[in-house]
């Protein structure tokens, strides 16, 4: 599943095809995604400039004069530029056509992503306004986790998933960022210390930005903005390592169900 790292990656890799760039044609093989792709898409953004193109969590944010294209991967999609004589493969859903022979093409083999339109503020969209912060700022700090996680009994890495809490910290980079940190996903929210916090958000920020530097994961479905791979997936620690030898202490990796999601951590070094 493409996670902040990989959006934030599609992002900065599409942006210099896109942005300041004029819509020709949008040509859409498969309107049932997620949600069904808006009939207005077509007649809203057709001749229209892109005058500005954002992450906020995991959704792109393509900025009209007249309103916003928002974009979600869900679990397998990715947004590519193709030359317009690149003919479509079968999970190529979308293409936004530009007129300098740039096109925009969203392939979802499982097409659990979305592509909306707004013609109001995205921010106040159903589906963003409730969102916590975005964890590469300022305003996620020691002091923000630690009085929102006070009295919760939720697991520490379902909590630092919430997105009401914060953004885009999956699966993937809540196990690593709780590996670095020393603290083991089971862990009450509401019993770690500040200093744990501390250290914990500086984990989960490094984690995230060597990603990105690296050209964020590729564990299935990702390309990224420029059709290359990323290879973040070697450096990983212990997710999807049940098993294998901690690369610290050398006990084996355990594996459990938290969450419904598959958790990994070192039962010597995360406590
Ligand atoms: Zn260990």
């Amino acid at each position: 599943m493409p996670e902040l790292p990989e959006v934030e990656i599609t992002c900065q890799g599409i942006s210099p095809f896109v942005v300041g760039q004029t819509v020709k044609e949008i040509i859409i093989r498969e309107r049932q995604l997620r949600w069904p792709i808006p009939i207005a898409l077509k007649r809203s953004l057709k001749n229209k400039i892109i005058i500005k193109l954002n992450r906020r969590a995991k959704y792109l944010l393509f900025y009209t004069g007249n309103g916003c294209m928002i974009i979600h991967l869900g679990m397998s999609g990715s947004l590519r530029i193709v030359k317009d004589v690149e003919p479509p493969e079968r999970h190529d859903h979308v293409d936004i056509i530009f007129k300098s022979g740039h096109t925009l093409r969203y392939r979802d083999p499982r097409k659990f992503g979305s592509i909306l339109w707004t013609k109001h503020d995205p921010m106040k969209h159903m589906l963003l306004s409730h969102l916590g912060p975005e964890p590469l700022t300022h305003e996620f700090q020691a002091d923000y986790l630690y009085v929102l996680s006070r009295k919760r009994t939720k697991p520490i890495k379902n909590f630092i998933m919430d997105s009401r809490i914060v953004v885009g910290i999956g699966n993937i980079y809540a196990n690593e960022a709780l590996y670095h940190a020393g603290i083991r996903p089971t862990q009450k929210a509401g019993k770690i210390s500040k200093i744990r916090y501390k250290r914990l958000i500086v984990e989960i920020k490094n984690v995230l930005s060597h990603a990105i530097k690296k050209g964020g994961t590729t564990i299935r479905d990702f390309i990224n903005g420029e059709g290359k791979p990323g290879y973040f997936k070697n450096e990983l620690q212990v997710y999807d390592k049940a098993g294998h030898p901690c690369n610290s202490c050398k006990t084996a990796i355990t594996i459990i169900r938290l969450g419904q999601r598959s958790t990994f951590y070192c039962a010597n070094c995360q406590t």
